[in-house]
């Protein structure tokens, strides 16, 4: 059943499937939720705020802090799922939900610490003050190469703040938002309290739908740049709140003066982890051109290494599993021979590996210009360009020309160069990395990107503020 309104109904819609990507196999089909699964799923969350947000934020916390612990529980096997049904080796499955137990942690912290502010008034005896209220139901659709951490990252902060959740994760991860659901749900159940989660699975009409509904005051959308543009238009267009984080072309800069063993590990991992579906993957490198032919080198040999690596994300030794699903391998070919026309020369890599599932080689692309339409695309599959730069400003002119502004990272141990990477004249991004992988994130920093990224926070810092509206007080 793939709909939670406080009861777990079977989906009037349809069902979907649930596929291992690594055998092609069917493993479950999930019923996906109607137009009227859904209004029963936006009244439950909305009514269920009524008396949330009535309750202390130390108490709410508590409850946060109660779902972490039964996450903690359940993180081997909601990881082994996570890695089953994404496709995932199984560490990042275990880590993804060990995210969701992180940020658990964060928000019971923050909700005794939620603060605002005392303002000196320019009239005589008067005070301003600022004080942050929930906003109501929060609308969370996620998409399928993070389908456990992102609901985690969103809800516990809305839930802490006062808000309740309404979650439609991608279809295909539907078996995922199942499990995560029944682990919060279980908890919310114990404590008496009504649904302050609601799930509804489905695929765009369900999303569409909750975009377009006035009691969803916030929209937290993940996924690509293509579907988060009509998120914000059609939010816009209502005045509701949104929260885009969108797609990503995460360049590597590798300095004349950069630790190269070092770099060379967060280049390899930052390209093949999660077979470049993070929306952090590594999809350029710019190498200085003193140190680009050995680079590359090396990086080819590790790539060489790594096909005795490739299985079945739920074996241990496997270090490279397979792309999602069958759209993905088309999405790579086309790729591949759109950069080939462009002049592009595969360094390695560049076919469909002949196994069941979908798997297939991680790349290396180059001699393309730096600035071709196929490098400016976020392809989401293992496919990497490699560019050599005459100094680290025509480096940085690169990493900020294209128009997703995610993640990025310069591998230097200059201190002038460090700093003029993360000041005006460098990176444009919302993550400016410095000697470490772009690729990932901890929950401690506020998580997004500018331009087509959307431009929304998540996690840390104060990305609460998100979930949160402002009341000046006089
Ligand atoms: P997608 O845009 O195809 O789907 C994302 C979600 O939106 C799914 O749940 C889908 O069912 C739903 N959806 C589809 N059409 C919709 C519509 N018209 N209205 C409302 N909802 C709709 O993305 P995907 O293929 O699942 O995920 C890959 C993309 O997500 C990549 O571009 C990746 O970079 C991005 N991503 C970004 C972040 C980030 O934090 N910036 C994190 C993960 C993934």
């Amino acid at each position: 059943n793939g709909v939670y309104d406080g009861e777990w109904v079977a989906g009037k819609a349809s069902t979907v499937q649930s596929i291992d990507p690594a055998t092609g196999r069917v493993i479950a089909e999930v019923t996906t939720g109607s137009v009227q699964d859904l209004e029963r799923c936006l009244s439950a969350g909305v009514a269920a705020y009524q008396e949330w947000k009535k309750l202390p934020a130390p108490f709410r916390g508590e409850i946060v802090r109660q779902i972490g612990d039964e996450l903690r529980k359940f993180r081997e096997p909601l990881g082994k799922l996570v890695a089953l049904e994404m496709g995932k080796i199984l560490p990042e499955g275990v880590g993804e939900v060990q995210e969701f137990v992180d940020i658990c942690d964060y928000a019971v912290g923050l909700s005794r610490m939620v603060g605002g502010a005392v303002f000196p008034s320019e009239r005589p005896q008067h005070t301003i003050l600022e004080k942050w209220n929930p906003l109501g139901l929060v609308g969370v659709i996620s998409a399928f190469n993070f389908p456990c951490a992102v609901f985690g990252w969103n809800a516990a902060i809305a839930l802490t703040i006062g808000n309740t959740v309404l979650w439609k994760g991608a279809p295909s991860t539907s078996l995922v938002s199942v499990a995560t659901t029944k682990i919060v749900a279980d908890v919310i159940k114990r404590n008496n309290l009504p649904p302050v989660v609601t799930l509804c699975q489905g695929g765009d009409d369900i999303g569409k739908q909750m975009v377009k509904d006035e009691r969803v005051k916030l929209m937290s959308f993940t996924g690509s740049t293509a579907v988060g543009r009509t998120v914000g238009v059609e939010m816009q267009r209502r005045f509701g709140r949104c929260l885009l984080e969108l797609g990503g072309n995460n360049a590597l800069i590798i300095n004349e003066d950069a630790p190269q063993e070092m770099a060379l590990d967060a280049a390899f991992f930052g390209c093949i982890g999660t077979a470049g579906q993070r929306c952090t993957t590594t999809r350029r490198l710019i190498i200085h051109e003193k140190l680009y032919d050995g680079f590359i080198q090396k990086l080819v040999k590790r790539y060489t290494n790594l096909m005795q690596r490739v299985g079945h994300p739920l074996d241990q030794a496997t270090l490279y599993g397979p792309v999602h699903n069958q759209q993905a391998v088309e999405n790579y070919k086309q790729t591949i021979q759109e950069a080939v026309a462009l002049g592009g020369k595969i360094e390695c890599g560049g076919k469909i590996i002949n196994r069941p599932g979908f798997f297939v080689e991680p790349t290396i692309i180059s001699n393309l210009p730096h600035d071709a339409p196929v490098v400016k695309r976020e392809t989401f599959a293992p496919i990497v360009y490699v560019f050599r730069a005459k100094n680290l400003t025509e480096a940085i002119s690169w990493n900020n020309e294209v128009d997703q502004g995610l993640s990025s990272a310069l591998f230097t141990n200059n201190i002038q160069s460090a700093f003029q990477w993360i000041g005006e004249n460098g990176s444009d991004c919302g993550i400016v990395n410095i000697n470490t992988s772009p690729s990932g994130a901890e929950i401690g920093g506020a998580f997004g990107g500018e331009k087509h990224t959307g431009g929304g926070r998540e996690s840390g810092s104060d990305a609460w503020k998100q979930y949160a509206r402002r009341s000046t007080i006089t």
